[in-house]
Parts: C-alpha cells; structure tokens; sequence
C-alpha cells in the first residue's frame, strides 16, 4: 500500500504544558515520518480560516480563540493509511473518551483543549498541509 499523509497542530494548551516531546516520541514510535513541521502562533484569522468548515458549529468562535491563544507546532506525517492511523493514535475527539494510551487521553484537558488535531480525509490533509507549508518546506 502507498504511503500518504495527514496534518497535525499540537494545540496552545497542550504546547504550554510542555508536551511536544512527549507528543513528537509517540508519533516517532509509531510509525509516522514527519515530513514538514513548524512552531508558530495563529492569528485569529488565520485559525477562522483553517476551521471555516466548523463555521455554523456553535462552538467556533472558542474554537477560534482557543487555537490562536498561543504557540501550536504544525505538522505533516507521513505513513501508510496516515489519516486513519494518526485518528487511532490520537483517540476520540473528548479527552474523557478517548482510549486508554491515545495521545488526548495522555495529553489532552478536555474537548477543546484535546492536545491535538489530525485531518479527516485525505483530501483535506492535502488542503491542510498546503495552508501550512510550501513545496520548499515539505520534504
Ligand atoms: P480535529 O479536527 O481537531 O482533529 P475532530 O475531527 O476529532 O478534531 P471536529 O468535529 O473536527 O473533531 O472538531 C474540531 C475541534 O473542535 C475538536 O478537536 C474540538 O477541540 C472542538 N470541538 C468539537 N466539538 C466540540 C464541542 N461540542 N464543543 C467544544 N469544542 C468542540
Ligand atoms: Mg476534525
């Protein structure tokens, strides 16, 4: 089977806590090769605009506010089936939920604040990764 990717942020809360290591070595471990990654700050609109999908979501605008609240890491993973995968690896979208030993049970706080995000589909890990990194930096 031919390998594809998914896009991960680790979010402001989870940056804060000082759990990228940790985050990093169980992506590390299981499997996934980082192709592109980067730490920085959204703007509000820049974090609108990555979850405009959410938009009529009721809770978007905390959505909004939460993910431009500080620092996230970016990142592409690549591995076989790595949208599915990386979603097993992280666990359901509530912490409380979430499988004993997934990165949001390990790491995250609660539905908001749940660690990280991982795309659902391949195309969207494609418009994803684009929203984040040029051709220049994926490797
Ligand atoms: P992500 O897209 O971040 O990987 P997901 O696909 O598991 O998460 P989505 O339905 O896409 O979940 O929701 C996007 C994000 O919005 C979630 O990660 C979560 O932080 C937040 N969220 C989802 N549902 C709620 C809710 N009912 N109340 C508050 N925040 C929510
Ligand atoms: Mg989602």
């Amino acid at each position: 089977m031919s390998k594809n990717i998914t896009l991960t942020m680790i979010k402001p809360l989870a940056v804060q806590q000082g759990f990228i290591g940790p985050i990093l070595a169980k992506i590390n471990e299981n499997g996934f090769r980082i192709a592109a990654m980067k730490l920085l700050w959204l703007t509000e609109n820049q974090a609108k605009q990555f979850y405009v999908v959410h938009k009529e979501r009721p809770f978007y605008n905390d959505l909004v506010k939460s993910m431009s609240s500080g620092p996230i890491v970016a990142a592409v993973l690549e591995n076989e089936n790595a949208v599915d995968e990386y979603r097993k690896l992280i666990g359901a979208t509530n912490p409380a939920n979430a499988d004993a030993g997934t990165i949001r049970k390990l790491y995250g706080t609660s539905l908001e604040a749940n660690a990280v995000h991982g795309s659902d589909s391949d195309e969207n890990a494609n418009i994803e990764a684009e929203f984040f990194f040029s051709k220049l930096e994926s490797f």
